[in-house]
């Protein structure tokens, strides 16, 4: 049933816990997924990260890439494949779907999860992915609770920062937003809500010039004044940049509909795509919840969407 004519049931881009769950789900419905999980980022986004205390499970916590291989080891227990590449072209629109990976191999499927993940925007600055998790963060609920009493710094502008921020109240001792331009973009409401808060002070027309560090953990930041240039120290130890995050749905372009950020457009509650026996999961999806537990469940749900579709085909 997996392979009729060397045609998969179900093949999956991604190795995060959308692509991992995906491929658990469908191996366990006898449909021996083949799963492409990236040449030089295999695992996903927490596999750049350390203890991660809200994935379900786990009361002590679980370190991020030991999470990741325990929920790849789960799905290959049950006879999903998995190669580690990139695939780097597809056409979608027939009913037999083809992907090429990296070497030039196409491979030919009846249905595709798609589960790439979206990448959060980064400052540029050298040391600021090796002090991720060592007080560098892109994600408030995830690390908020480690940043309790502490002086912290949110970068950006728009909702997210002012969302980010203002969460991030209920632990810090004290949060700036920094800021490049004298105004935000943040909608009326957020700003309203962040302005009205006492622990969050504003460095308007600013940037974050360098992050210095002390024993591998964050230690301060330089601010730049953006219209004199003028340096300042702003004595924090926690980092959290807000400045957005990019979906990775280049491959899909033209054939899969994004919306106006280039997230994947899903019937939800359905994982369905636009193009029948396409399904997406995962933050490649979702704007709001970026989580791995909520990346995890629409990859079960994809999954079962799948089996769905086949069964209607058969
Ligand atoms: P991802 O995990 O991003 O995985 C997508 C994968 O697909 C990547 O490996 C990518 O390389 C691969 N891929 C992309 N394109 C292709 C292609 N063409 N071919 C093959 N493979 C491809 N969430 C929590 O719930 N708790 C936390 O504590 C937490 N901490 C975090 C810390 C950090 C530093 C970061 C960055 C994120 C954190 N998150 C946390 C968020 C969480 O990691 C994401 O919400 C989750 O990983 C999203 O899962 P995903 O499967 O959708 O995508």
């Amino acid at each position: 049933m997996h392979q009729r004519d060397g045609i998969r049931d179900v093949v999956i881009i991604g190795s995060g816990p959308a692509g991992y769950t995906a491929a658990l789900y469908a191996a366990r419905a006898q449909l021996r997924p083949l799963l492409f999980g990236s040449s030089i980022f295999v695992g996903g986004s927490l596999t750049t990260t350390t203890e991660v205390e809200n994935f379900p499970g786990f009361p002590t916590g679980v370190d991020g890439p030991d999470l990741m291989d325990n929920m790849r080891a789960q799905a290959e227990r049950f006879g999903a494949e998995m190669i580690d590449d990139d695939i780097v072209e597809v056409d979608l629109t027939g009913d037999i779907k083809l992907l090429t990976d990296s070497a030039g191999t196409v491979h030919r499927a009846r249905t595709v999860i798609i589960a790439t993940g979206s990448g959060y925007r980064k400052l540029g600055l050298p040391n600021e992915e090796e002090l991720s998790g060592r007080g560098v963060s892109w994600c408030a609920t995830c690390d908020g609770f480690f940043f309790r009493d502490r002086d912290i710094v949110v970068v950006g502008g728009g909702d997210t920062a002012m969302e980010e921020a203002t969460f991030l109240t209920r632990f810090a001792r004290s949060v700036t937003i920094v800021h490049r331009r004298s105004t935000l973009r943040a909608s009326k409401v957020m700003q309203n809500r962040a302005f009205a808060d006492d622990k969050i002070t504003f460095a308007f027309d600013s940037e974050i010039a360098e992050i210095e560090s002390d024993n591998g953990m964050l230690s301060g930041v330089v601010l730049r004044d953006t219209l004199t240039g003028k340096t300042r120290d702003l004595d924090v130890t926690g980092l959290f940049i807000a400045i957005g995050h990019d979906p990775r749905t280049e491959l899909f372009t033209g054939q899969v509909d994004l919306d106006d950020e280039g997230h994947i457009k899903a019937a939800s509650p359905s994982t369905r795509t636009n193009i029948s026996g396409v399904f997406a999961a995962g933050d490649v999806v979702d704007h709001t919840y970026r989580q791995a537990i909520t990346a995890a469940g629409t990859g079960a749900a994809a999954a079962l969407d799948a089996e769905r579709y086949l069964a209607a085909l058969a």
